[in-house]
């Protein structure tokens, strides 16, 4: 598990500032809800970590190491979106694979590590699936599964069962959760959803207009007006 600190950051997009000037800090293994209202910056902040959104300023540091140069494949972080974005045309097992096949491993080792994922996220039997067999809940933890396989130090979700019904979101937070405490992950989960903030995480960040606004324990967040 790594540790997370990021500092001023600046998005800007034209006259729009997506990020404020935001101070992060994740620490190692620690499991942290973003929270906001639409439009306040989260999946702007989200990019940036994972590296497919440049700033215009600030420095993000994982382990100490600036990361802004870096690209995506070479961060030790995995993301998972509010949609799955899964390629339509490989199975399961092939999607859960590619980015361990793209950085060149062996095809015998991709199957070991696909194995134990899907075994992890209880996808044991669907590895010969397409995506389009699948249901909601399942492509997520098709996602889940493809994000975590490189072990990243980092696991970062975006809204990722805005999509689902209330029931299988509670299902499906169970399972990050346990995954998060298996792996050792430092984790960052970006929600509009006070209640999902405060039943997964244990710690709170809350973001208004790019900024951070408060901060703090789910009870203490909880109980301020
Ligand atoms: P959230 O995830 O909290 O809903 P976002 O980070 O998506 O917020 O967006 C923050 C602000 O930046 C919003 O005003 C949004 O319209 C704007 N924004 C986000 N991405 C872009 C983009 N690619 N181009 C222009 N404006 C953007
Ligand atoms: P190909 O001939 O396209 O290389 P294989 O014959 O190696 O495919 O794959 C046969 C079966 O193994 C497929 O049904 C596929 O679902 C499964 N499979 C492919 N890759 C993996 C993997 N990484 N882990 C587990 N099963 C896999």
């Amino acid at each position: 598990a790594a540790r997370v600190a990021v500092r001023d950051l600046v998005v800007r997009f034209g006259s729009t500032t997506a990020v404020d000037g935001l101070d992060l800090d994740l620490e190692p293994g620690s499991f942290t809800a973003l929270l906001g209202p639409s439009g306040c910056g989260k999946s702007t902040t989200l990019a940036v970590l994972a590296g497919l959104q440049r700033p215009d300023a600030g420095s993000v540091r994982i382990d100490d190491v600036d990361v802004l140069g870096s690209p995506p494949e070479h961060r030790p972080v995995g993301l998972v979106l509010q949609k799955p974005l899964l390629f339509p045309h490989l199975d399961v097992a092939r999607n859960v694979g590619f980015g361990l096949r793209m950085a060149g491993a062996s095809r015998a080792h991709e199957r070991a590590e696909v194995r134990d994922m899907l075994r992890r996220v209880r996808l044991d039997d669907l590895g010969a699936r397409r995506p389009h067999e699948l249901s909601g809940g399942q492509e997520q933890r098709v996602s889940l599964a493809r994000a975590l396989l490189r072990r990243p130090r980092v696991l970062l979700l975006d809204e990722p069962f805005s999509q689902l019904d209330p029931e299988l979101r509670d299902d499906m937070r169970g399972l990050v959760r346990r995954l998060h405490d298996e792996l050792g992950v430092t984790t960052l989960f970006v929600t509009h959803d006070r209640d999902e903030a405060v039943d997964v995480a244990d710690r709170v960040v809350v973001l208004d207009e790019g900024r951070v606004v408060g901060a703090g324990t789910p009870e203490e967040v909880y109980t301020r007006p």
